[in-house]
């Protein structure tokens, strides 16, 4: 079979490696992809931007792709899904009504507070109905959000009321495009946070392994918000006892909410929790996708035939499948461009690929193209270093030690990827995802 991966980014590059793995795939398509892409054998770039659904469907139909997933949100939330569907495709992901839950921020709260889902207190305002004397009485730090698409920018964490109050107001003024035109207020949650990740066919729920990423830029976890510098899996702070209560306070009725309201939902599902100082979990947001960089250590882990996974999704079979898991652990230490997240420099060469390769581990790509015979940066997140290893410290000496031969200017990242996880017991106190 033919698969097509929508996307060009770190997590569409380990997808298009572990759907390159099955025996039953003859070809992988990416579109538009990215140099790691390129490079993989049985794996074919095509130059279609992720939101031109009907090049993308073109695409699917002239080349009889038997399945197609999609990576990022943006043509998830236009409604890529549907028109697939209704053009008789298998495509895997949630319709443009199921990925509301990431599409508007709003939405998802008033929907985990009308299914009594834990998630900390909010208000939503419009410009119209903004109520700045409310917030200016509110106890800092409180948290607000842009609730449209922002590429994960839209979060402002203020240290006093009248911060927030500046932040709003930006909002409404275009700093976020539409995605500020509503705005959701909320209360600052403390804690540690841990990403859930299911898959789902609209009724059943197949979860995956735990992960845990870095968000903040520098060790130490300081410095500004990014997309993510890193993630490993398992994730030590997923007991078993916490892993069986989110699955019942969180993701079950968060299934069956959207079944009940007409539109069930499919695909990956990706709740970023906060487990607060008495072990609750609370969801900070929903992604109706894989997140990345959790999706490369994850994959890198995933045994089982991912194509047969979605398939077994896309036909409601779910319960009748399990996912088989590398008992190791595995981390991905991402490397990124200078200036990255404000001002990234891009166009820079980089060296050091081939000694890489013939080194233990993976190398997945994100922000990269291929230019003659050089790969260049494209893109903040350039690269991210996969290890694998029988204790999360070691997962972490591979990763670095795969890292190490990568040069291009100004390059970042973080020296302390796991760190939690390292001062934890270890993996061997954590759910164990390979008993299932
Ligand atoms: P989100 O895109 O909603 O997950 O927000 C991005 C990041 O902001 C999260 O990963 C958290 O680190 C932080 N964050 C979001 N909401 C809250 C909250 N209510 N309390 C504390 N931190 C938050």
């Amino acid at each position: 079979m033919k698969v097509l991966i929508v996307g060009s980014g770190g997590r569409e590059h380990a997808l298009a490696w572990a759907c390159a793995r099955s025996e039953r795939v003859r070809e992988v398509l990416v579109a538009p992809g990215n140099a790691g892409t390129a490079a993989e054998a049985r794996v074919r770039n095509v130059d279609i931007p992720i939101t031109d659904i009907d090049a993308l469907l073109q695409l699917a139909r002239r080349e009889a792709v038997a399945l197609t997933i999609v990576g990022p949100e943006a043509p998830l939330v236009a409604g890529i899904v549907d028109a697939f569907q209704s053009a008789g495709l298998r495509c895997f992901g949630p319709g443009r009504l199921g990925a509301r839950l990431e599409g508007s921020k709003a939405f998802a709260k008033v929907f985990l507070q009308r299914h009594g889902i834990p998630t900390a207190a909010f208000r939503r305002f419009t410009a119209g109905d903004y109520d700045g004397a409310w917030l200016r009485a509110q106890r800092a730090p409180i948290v607000v959000k842009a609730s449209g698409l922002a590429s994960g920018k839209g979060v402002i964490i203020a240290a006093s009321a009248a911060e927030a109050d500046t932040a709003v107001r930006a909002m409404f003024g275009g700093s976020f495009g539409a995605a500020g035109t509503e705005v959701v207020i909320e209360e600052f949650l403390a804690g540690e946070e841990v990403s859930f990740i299911v898959m789902a066919d609209g009724e059943h729920v197949l979860p995956l392994a735990g992960s845990q990423d870095h968000k903040r830029l520098l060790d130490g976890d300081r410095g500004p918000n990014t997309g993510g510098m890193g993630a490993y899996s398992p994730a030590p702070v997923l007991t078993d006892a916490l892993h069986a209560r989110v699955m019942r306070e969180i993701i079950a009725p968060t299934i069956a909410g959207l079944s009940a309201a007409g539109h069930p939902y499919t695909g990956f599902l990706y709740a970023g929790l906060m487990i607060g100082p008495d072990g609750a979990p609370k969801v900070l947001e929903f992604n109706c996708r894989l997140g990345d960089p959790e999706a490369q250590p994850l994959l890198a882990r995933l045994r089982s035939d991912l194509t047969a996974l979605c398939e077994a999704a896309l036909t409601r079979r779910l319960d009748q499948v399990q996912a088989d898991w590398d008992p190791r652990s595995a981390l991905g230490v991402v490397l990124a461009v200078d200036g990255y997240p404000h001002a990234p420099r891009l166009g820079d060469p980089i060296e050091g690929l081939a000694d890489a390769a013939q080194l233990p581990g993976k190398i997945f790509h994100a922000g990269t193209r291929r230019a003659g015979t050089r790969v260049l940066t494209s893109g903040g997140r350039v690269l991210c270093a996969v290890g694998l290893g029988s204790k999360v410290s070691d997962a972490q000496r591979q990763a670095y030690a795969l890292a190490e031969p990568i040069r291009f200017p100004g390059l970042q990242c973080r020296h302390d990827i796991g760190h939690r996880a390292i001062t934890r017991a270890g993996p061997a106190l954590a759910h164990d995802d390979t008993a299932r």
